[in-house]
């Protein structure tokens, strides 16, 4: 059977697969320490299910929704962000879509015409790029020329006439760093004078640590503010992967034809996900702290043991998020691997630690780990990773 030339070009999702390798050997009784995921380790909090709970008892998830959420749910997404960030938007400036994946998908439908540009710093969250693609857009990636972050002349650089949109996301899947306000407000001028969208991606912007601070496009006055577009969701911060609750916060004509868009693909968010998402955003917050706090005591006990393995290099400790993004080249060297993939292949092979290589994310001299899981398994995977590079050396 034929297969349409769009999605040829696709390549599948590298931390799904990895996942999905992983989850198969735990089921064959293998004791893997599974680095590769970007999930939460913990459970929905219990208010939230309680609440998807209720709505089905009364019957309220069981109907279509309108395309882009229920009314109380957008409203809901405004009070927080005005809460959060001091901002205002109107409802019809809100979309809720099935997870944030989904709003960055349909953003790309909306916005891009066939040969636009979208420019993607490095690292990049994997989905950008191949969603710029399938649109009919080109992923132009832009390289830091020092450390993780881009600047706004590497920008400049790589802008032309049909530069359309610039993705921006903070703190960083997968390095955890993230922009300052001097560097976000750089960009947004930037993005205003050449009328660039610039779309932020703020998935994690509740995980920050050690007395970090996030700062969102959309804080940096109305002008950047109305040159950028949101993305956020549920699924980091409230411990939500599997409910799939994203948003996009756009102008009202962009949300009205993603509206359109969404009509046609998924009709709408599951209803009892939104009640659920409904609970979340309003109900005690509390419990987002505490699992922050508990991805901050694993980030600082691991990060210290992570940078003494032999070769292991990560120059920034990582501020939020919940990823390490260490530089592996001289470790792979020192272990006689060709290459950062076959090191990372034989670690699961051998150490039975699941990371997912580098060049997922542009950067294939680097690994990602995730430490969205409880410490002492954590502090086993380094352990391993340790005994794994050692016995080589
Ligand atoms: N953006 C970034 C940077 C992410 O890491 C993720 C999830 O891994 C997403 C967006 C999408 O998350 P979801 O679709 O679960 O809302």
């Amino acid at each position: 059977m034929k297969i349409s030339k769009r999605v040829m070009q696709i390549q599948p999702s590298a931390t799904l697969e990895l996942s999905a390798k992983a989850k198969q050997m735990k089921s064959e009784g293998i004791d893997v320490i599974n680095l590769g995921v970007g999930e939460p380790d913990f459970n929905t909090p219990k208010n939230i299910k309680a609440a998807a709970i209720k709505a089905i008892e009364e019957g309220k998830s069981d109907f279509y929704t309108p395309a882009t959420g229920i009314n109380e749910l957008k409203k809901a997404v405004c009070a927080r962000i005005a809460a959060d960030f001091g901002v205002n938007y109107e409802q019809n400036q809100v979309a809720v879509t099935v997870g944030g994946k989904f709003s960055l998908y349909v953003l790309a439908q909306t916005l891009l015409d066939e040969g636009d540009e979208v420019l993607i710093p490095l690292p990049y969250w994997v989905s950008y790029g191949e969603q710029v693609k399938i649109a009919g857009g080109v992923p132009v990636f832009v390289t830091p020329e020092d450390g993780l972050k881009v600047t706004v002349e590497e920008l400049e650089k790589a802008r032309t006439d049909k530069s359309r949109i610039v993705i921006i996301n903070s703190p960083q899947n997968p390095s955890g760093l993230i922009y300052t306000r001097d560097e976000l407000e750089a960009i947004g001028n930037w993005a205003v004078e050449h009328d660039i969208v610039i779309i932020t991606d703020d998935m994690y912007g509740k995980l920050v640590y050690n007395g970090e601070h996030f700062v969102s496009l959309i804080e940096l006055g109305d002008e950047i503010r109305k040159q950028t577009i949101l993305v956020s969701g549920l699924s980091k911060a409230y411990s939500m992967t599997g409910w799939r609750v994203g948003y996009t916060v756009a102008p009202a004509k962009v949300i009205k034809k993603m509206g359109a868009l969404i009509g046609h693909a998924t009709s709408n968010l599951a209803a009892v996900s939104q009640y659920a998402a409904l609970e979340a955003l309003t109900g005690p917050q509390e419990v987002v702290e505490k699992m922050r706090v508990a991805f901050e005591e694993r980030l600082n006990k691991v990060y210290p043991e992570l940078i003494a393995l032999p070769g292991v290099t990560l120059k920034n400790k990582p501020q939020g998020a919940f990823y390490l993004f260490p530089n592996v080249k001289e470790t792979v060297k020192l272990t006689g691997f060709a290459s950062t993939d076959e090191f990372v292949a034989a670690l699961l092979d051998e150490a039975h630690v699941a990371v997912v290589i580098g060049s997922a994310f542009g950067m294939p001299d680097h690994i990602r780990m995730s430490y969205a899981t409880d410490l002492a398994s954590l502090e086993e995977a380094i352990k391993r990773m340790k005994a794994f590079i050692e016995k080589r050396m």
